[in-house]
């Protein structure tokens, strides 16, 4: 698999190419901030000491403090973290939210691990790194295999270690221990409104034939919203392959069956497809929702969509950009589509810290109005540079970080 971080340092040269930031600006966002590794002993349930890897990367504060979630997977290491991180900078900036960007991580399998055994991993990853941790400092939150029981764990150890009690250092908490409304389906929600802000721009037709890759918490819920809206699913996948059906598949009843069967394989009404002819379903919108690499520079030839829109981090690499742009597939990038999520964790940190409770609806207003103005900006960027919409995206948050840098 290609190294994540060097294809994100890939869109930072291509940028310097087309806007003049200046040498040291660029270098200074070639290294992070922090990056830090830590052991986490473990006592498992049969008695012995595991010890596992976790990864916290500091990238970059000067928008405001560090922010960004952690992920789970025996796949994690420090390159991966390294350029979610970087992302995480990026996409705070281009939302305009007060937040700098960081990544965490550990190198697990949780499924292979009981309930007990997770919680005392993911307490031991707070202890590791309590003392870079903070409301002010660095704010934590979902990712990849993470879920808001995690984050009440880790906000209750952080707790016990200092004594703060507003809850502000983890953000993607339960509802009733501090969470925010909205927050379990932001990341599909803000990608809906993107594609909304964006629909006009990439000439897409009225009602949308959609193919979605990863069924995840993201990959799900949008394929709800999409659905809801009156748009098409026509394909979902999963790690180990997909479905599909030309007329749509029933959204709500697939995601029964995965609840009682354990997988989408066999749902009625549908031909199982592998992960290859997910990517290349002749669709108007492919929405990549599971991990970064998936579209390359061997696949970006077969994929047969109007236009892509990013829900999951680093989808495309550096070269299926090149082969996309000049097939004239437009691509709406993550640091924007799947900002949903770390908008409205943005949300629970300020009502955290204000001892408020807002309402779903006035979260989501909120968080569609930040994606359609800053969706606008981008265009802007874009049209302003021609280039293209990712560009667009990197001029407009490297503008915003520069001018809080000192750096020139
Ligand atoms: N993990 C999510 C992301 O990649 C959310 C981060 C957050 O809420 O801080 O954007």
């Amino acid at each position: 698999m290609q190294n994540p971080f060097q294809n994100a340092m890939a869109q930072l040269d291509k940028v310097a190419k087309i806007k003049n930031f200046g040498n040291g600006f660029i270098a200074r966002l070639k290294t992070p901030d922090r990056n830090i590794k830590i052991e986490i002993p473990v006592k498992m349930d049969n008695g012995s000491v595991k010890t596992f890897e976790g990864y916290r990367v500091q990238y970059n504060n000067a928008l405001g403090p560090y922010k960004g979630g952690i992920r789970y997977h025996p796949d994690t290491e420090i390159n991966e973290v390294k350029a979610l991180a970087f992302w995480m900078v990026l996409k705070c900036a281009v939302t305009g939210i007060p937040m700098g960007g960081s990544k965490g991580g550990i190198t697990v399998d949780p499924k292979e691990l009981s309930k007990g055994e997770l919680e005392r991993l993911s307490r031991g990853w707070v202890r590791g790194l309590s003392d870079i941790l903070g409301s002010y400092k660095d704010v934590p939150a979902p990712d990849v295999n993470t879920t808001p029981e995690i984050m009440d764990w880790m906000a209750d150890e952080f707790e016990k270690i200092t004594g703060e009690k507003t809850r502000a250092v983890i953000t993607g908490k339960p509802l009733d221990k501090g969470g925010s409304e909205g927050r379990n389906t932001s990341t599909a929600q803000g990608a809906f409104y993107a594609f909304e802000a964006f629909k006009k721009e990439l000439n897409l037709p009225e009602k949308c034939k959609v193919a979605i890759q990863g069924f995840g918490n993201a990959g799900s819920y949008a394929a709800i919203i999409w659905r809801k809206a009156g748009h098409k699913v026509i394909a979902v996948s999963e790690s180990k392959g997909g479905i599909y059906n030309p007329n749509g598949l029933n959204i709500p009843k697939l995601v029964e069956y995965k609840k009682k069967t354990g997988n989408i394989f066999g749902f009625p009404e549908s031909k199982n497809i592998a992960n290859s002819e997910l990517l290349a379903t002749k669709c108007d919108v492919l929405i990549p929702a599971a991990f970064e690499n998936q579209i390359t520079a061997e696949n970006a030839g077969n994929v047969q969509t109007r236009a892509i829109l990013e829900i999951a981090n680093g989808p495309t690499t550096p070269e299926a950009d090149e082969i996309l742009l000049k097939r004239k597939i437009p691509v709406v990038p993550d640091i924007l589509a799947n900002s949903g999520g770390v908008i409205v964790s943005y949300f629970e940190w300020e009502q955290n810290l204000k001892n408020e409770h807002w309402s779903e609806k006035e979260v989501f207003k909120k968080l569609e109005k930040i994606i359609k103005n800053n969706a606008e900006e981008i265009m802007k960027k874009a049209h302003e540079s021609k280039t293209s919409l990712r560009m667009g995206a990197f001029i407009l948050a490297l503008e915003r970080i520069k001018a809080k840098m000192l750096i020139s």
